[in-house]
């Protein structure tokens, strides 16, 4: 529990906590984060991790997703200084996919190729590939509430299962929320490995808290154009050139 109430920490924070009775502590002070990942909705932050690396936002052909929201991810980690993945679930739906991967192709060609994988059929070894690609990054998972992402943390952590079922029963027993991140460690722990976020399925992701500039440096097959507008201070809408 925060101490004080205009504090708001993310998973990952790094803090000092104070114990204050049995399962009760204090946070006193937070670490400075590395970067934090976070949407806005009417400027009001909503915080979704500190100090992660990495983005993998996860899209399926069925049911549909919704580009703009991985536009909107995608430009939010670019702002906050992360990496950013693509991993298309259900590969096993193959005309399906062929069709997602179409959709995909202009973020492929933004620099962002997704990685295509089945949760529930693996074949070919592409959970495998996506393990390598969270090896040794801090990496928030994020995407639409149906494409597979609680599947895909049982594959990619299968050894985590037995404890995300008690901690789901002990959440579910009470007043406490399923609605935050939860961090799955890879090997090593978290600052000599690797981790995931898990996050709530999230259906927008408001992006008030960039400005105009922000936004437009936040697409990158944009940025090759942005020192050519005939205004310094084009917002690329409706100005000539
Ligand atoms: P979440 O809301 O993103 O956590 O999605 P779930 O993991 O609950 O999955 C939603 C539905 O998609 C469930 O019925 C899963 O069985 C199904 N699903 C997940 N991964 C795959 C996959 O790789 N292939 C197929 N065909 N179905 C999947």
């Amino acid at each position: 529990m925060p101490r004080g109430r205009q504090v708001q920490y993310a998973c990952v924070d790094r803090v000092t906590a104070v114990p204050t009775g049995p399962g009760e502590a204090v946070i006193e002070a937070a670490d400075p984060r590395s970067t934090l990942f976070f949407r806005s909705v009417a400027h009001r932050a909503k915080l979704v991790a500190a100090n992660a690396s990495q983005v993998a936002v996860v899209v399926a052909a069925d049911p549909s997703f919704n580009d703009e929201l991985v536009a909107r991810v995608l430009a939010a980690a670019e702002c906050a200084g992360m990496r950013s993945l693509i991993v298309l679930n259900k590969s096993d739906l193959e005309p399906e996919t062929i069709q997602a991967l179409a959709r995909l192709e202009p973020f492929a060609r933004a620099g962002y190729p997704p990685l295509v994988v089945s949760a529930l059929r693996d074949a070919g070894g592409a959970i495998e590939d996506l393990r390598e690609q969270l090896r040794g990054d801090t990496t928030v998972l994020v995407g639409q509430s149906g494409m597979g992402k609680s599947t895909l943390i049982n594959a990619l952590f299968p050894e985590a299962n037995a404890a995300t079922r008690e901690i789901s029963t002990f959440l579910a027993s009470g007043k406490h929320t399923t609605t935050h991140a939860r961090l799955y460690r890879l090997e090593g722990g978290l600052d000599a490995g690797s981790a995931v976020i898990d996050c709530p399925g999230l259906q927008d992701f408001g992006l008030a808290h960039l400005d105009w500039r922000q936004l437009a440096a936040g697409f990158r097959e944009f940025r090759p154009f942005i020192d050519r507008c005939r205004f310094p201070d084009c917002r690329h809408q409706s100005e000539p050139g």
